[in-house]
């Protein structure tokens, strides 16, 4: 180790982070990986146990078959290799909410391999990247320590619903290169995982948690110093491991410019993600792998993945964010932007876009992005308010197209076809029952016609303006004639005005 470095040239500029992620996932299935007892959540404690789940002696495991298909859908979802032959270990490790001394995990057999998936950090001029997937594997949930925190010395206790829950673990390889593209993958990984509908991805609940591997690369004049790993534990929201990263990273730059620690020698550090404090804070000394002491589950047989069930699985993954971004952009005319907008609200969501601009027309690249601004505009501002999804949104995808060809047709402009769908949301009706309602009916060319001889009599001086070249002057003219008849087509009978204009 070279110790005469000068550490006061160094800045954070110099410094190269470097981050891994460790993402579990809870499988969505009806009962826990080994035994048949509900993983419904939030439940009194200790009400969804069993002799299995709870490691009273004599016990056996039994594989829950639809979370092993879950984690091989997860799997292709997210471009792993599936493994054809997986088997199970015991990750033997003493805490009061693992009742069996022992987790039921995979150590060097995973059910997924390598994968990786592309992302791309918004508002951002950097290409997409691809973040490698290392492995995922599936495993056990542990219980939950329930400690007295009024500070009167009550008792601790454990709520063992949770204990054998399955979870698929997905660990990247050190790709990311800042918090924010830590925080572009997380949205990515949970957009995909909820395409495929494995997960519901609900970190309040805990269906999802995180944790983060970091450390620095400080080039010292061309030679690279590795900062000590440091894991972050307890990040409960995307937003906090953007922050527990960014603060972490500077954490240890300071730490290696203030300190003549050597580095390399400083063993791996677990710290945890304090919320309320904003800071990482020291937990434990982390285990090597070695501690836990992996063997194989000799209470578990080995897997072998046959060709019938990887097809089966692979004929539910369907349509994945990337391909359908990449359908919105080239089949239906939308920008890189709006097609992320529309991909990002859910499959729900894009197969409604879809049945709207295939139903919208011939010509898809003229209609799908003004489906598209109607659908991320109107149409969410709904969902949002009204707190619902799209399955219980009042207008159904023919109607919505219905609107917007009676706009394309000139039958009513965009103010107006928003008050027409504000209508069809509230009283749950079609495009002509709103039309009724609002007394709208389109202007018949002689009634324009009329209008226009009437305007242009009752205003000369508007009309030497407009012959003059000041084209702004029609604007004034328009306005009135909506005060006239509001049915009148703003577009139309500026045309009509301008036509009747030049002529005379
Ligand atoms: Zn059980």
């Amino acid at each position: 180790m070279n110790t005469t470095i000068d550490r006061d040239a160094v800045t954070f500029e110099n410094a190269e982070v470097i981050i891994g992620l460790e993402v579990h996932v809870q499988l969505r299935t009806g009962s826990k990986l080994f035994c048949p007892c509900s993983t419904t959540f939030g439940s009194e404690p200790n009400t969804q146990t069993c002799p299995v789940c709870t490691g009273m002696p004599g016990t056996l495991p039994v594989l829950n078959e639809q979370a092993l298909k879950l984690s091989i859908k997860a799997g292709l979802a997210i471009g792993c290799e599936i493994a054809r032959y997986t088997k199970w270990d015991r990750k033997n490790y003493f805490y009061p909410d693992l009742p069996k001394g022992y987790q039921i995990s995979q150590f060097d057999q995973p059910i997924c391999g390598e994968g990786g998936i592309e992302c791309t950090i918004p508002k951002s001029d950097l290409p997409p990247q691809t973040i490698r997937i290392e492995r995922a594997h599936l495993e056990e949930d542990a219980g939950k320590s329930i400690h007295d925190e009024s500070g009167k010395g009550g008792q601790s206790k454990i709520d063992l619903n949770r204990t054998g829950t399955p979870l698929l673990e997905i660990v990247t390889r050190p790709d990311i290169r800042s918090a924010e593209q830590a925080r572009a993958f997380l949205n990515e990984l949970k957009l995909i995982l909820q395409y495929v509908d494995v997960s519901d991805c609900n970190m309040q609940e805990g269906s999802l948690r995180c944790d983060a591997n970091v450390n620095l690369h400080i080039d010292v004049d061309g030679e690279k110093i590795a900062t000590p790993i440091v894991e972050i534990k307890n990040l409960n929201s995307f937003r906090a491991a953007e922050r527990a990263i960014e603060f972490e990273s500077k954490r240890q730059f300071k730490k290696w410019k203030s300190s003549g620690e050597a580095i390399g020698d400083a063993p791996k550090q677990t710290r945890g993600w304090d919320d309320g404090a904003q800071k990482t804070v020291v937990q434990r000394e982390k285990e090597e792998s070695a501690d836990y002491r992996y063997f194989p589950d000799p209470d578990l047989i080995a897997f072998v993945v046959s060709d019938e069930l990887l097809d089966e699985v692979r004929q539910t993954v369907g349509s994945l964010p990337p391909q359908l971004r990449e359908l919105l952009t080239t089949e239906y005319g939308l920008g890189s932007y709006d097609a992320g907008l529309i991909v990002s609200q859910g499959r729900e969501v894009v197969d409604y876009f879809l049945a709207v601009a295939n139903k919208a027309g011939s010509d898809k690249l003229a209609l799908g992005k003004k489906a598209a601004n109607w659908i991320s505009q109107e149409v969410m501002r709904y969902l949002n308010e009204n707190q619902t999804t799209i399955g219980n949104y009042p207008v159904t995808a023919d109607q919505l197209a219905e609107l917007l060809a009676r706009i394309e047709s000139g039958d009513i402009d965009q103010s107006r076809a928003k008050e027409v769908l504000a209508k069809m949301e509230t009283e749950n009706c079609d495009v002509d029952t709103a039309f009724q309602a609002l007394g709208i009916v389109k202007v018949d060319a002689g009634e324009l016609d009329s209008l226009c001889q009437q305007l242009i009599a009752d205003n000369p001086k508007t009309v030497q303006e407009v012959k003059d070249g000041k084209m702004k002057a029609v604007g004034s003219l328009i306005g009135q004639a909506r005060k006239i008849n509001s049915n009148v087509n703003p577009g139309e009978l500026r045309n009509k005005l301008l036509e009747i204009i030049a002529a005379s």
